[in-house]
């Protein structure tokens, strides 16, 4: 990846492994959406990525967060991202994220699950979550072990205005990006296990998997998003 590459050329490349992955496992392109994480970038650089027609955008921290969705605030509706919280979730940043974040990926125990669904319903909306898992058993890894999601969704059915619709997970960062795949397979196999089940009156539909090192890996394996940074819109000193 040349530093000098343009946004636009890096769009293409991401479009291009993504076919090809697709096509080497037998998917349809549409089933994989992107997710373009801009923490890494200025408002400025934000502001060309929608100019680009990515419609989802990604961000790990509110705080990082504010100053890039208040400027695309000023956007017409029509032309506005829809946003995907992807990082740890703070009890106490809830009342910032939920309403302002469309989609929360990082979904991972209940006292979380009990603020983002007091919140939701103070603003009469419903909000779609990723359950967050920890397939790799890193430490350093954020999630609910596999086996703790069953008991986890069971319980999290006492709150309406949360919708599961998938896990959410992140491989270990391995300089090989074949030896992730373990990881991303353990996560579809979870997923499918419990749709067959019945804990839940609707299945869940979504994989939220692969990042800029591993994503075609995670595709080939049934990601149904990836969350690309650095490859998509690049890293900037901000
Ligand atoms: C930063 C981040 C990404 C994107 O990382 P890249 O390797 O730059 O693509 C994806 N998911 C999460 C949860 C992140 O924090």
């Amino acid at each position: 990846m040349s530093l000098l590459s343009t946004l636009t050329e890096r769009i293409q490349d991401v479009e291009n492994l993504i076919t090809a992955a697709c096509e080497r496992s037998g998917r349809k392109r549409d089933e994989v959406q992107v997710v373009a994480v801009t923490k890494y970038v200025s408002v400025d650089t934000v502001r060309q990525v929608v100019e680009q027609h990515i419609v989802h955008l990604g961000e790990n921290r509110w705080q990082n967060a504010k100053p890039k969705w208040e400027a695309l605030q000023q956007l017409p509706p029509s032309e506005q991202p829809i946003w995907h919280y992807i990082g740890s979730l703070q009890t106490n940043k809830v009342k910032d994220v939920i309403g302002k974040f469309t989609y929360i990926h990082s979904l991972d125990r209940l006292s979380l699950a009990q603020a983002i669904a007091e919140r939701a319903d103070k603003l009469g909306i419903t909000v779609p979550c990723f359950v967050q898992v920890n397939v790799s058993g890193e430490e350093s890894k954020q999630g609910l072990t596999p086996e703790a999601v069953p008991e986890f969704l069971r319980t999290i059915r006492q709150y309406p205005s949360i919708k599961p619709i998938g896990l959410m997970t992140m491989a270990p960062f391995e300089a090989e990006a074949e030896e992730t795949r373990p990881v991303f397979r353990g996560l579809r196999q979870l997923r499918d296990q419990i749709n067959a089940s019945g804990i839940l009156d609707e299945p869940l539909t979504e994989l939220s998997m692969g990042m800029s090192n591993d994503f075609t890996v995670a595709i080939e394996e049934g990601a149904t998003w990836v969350r690309l940074g650095t490859i998509l819109v690049g890293k900037e000193e901000v």
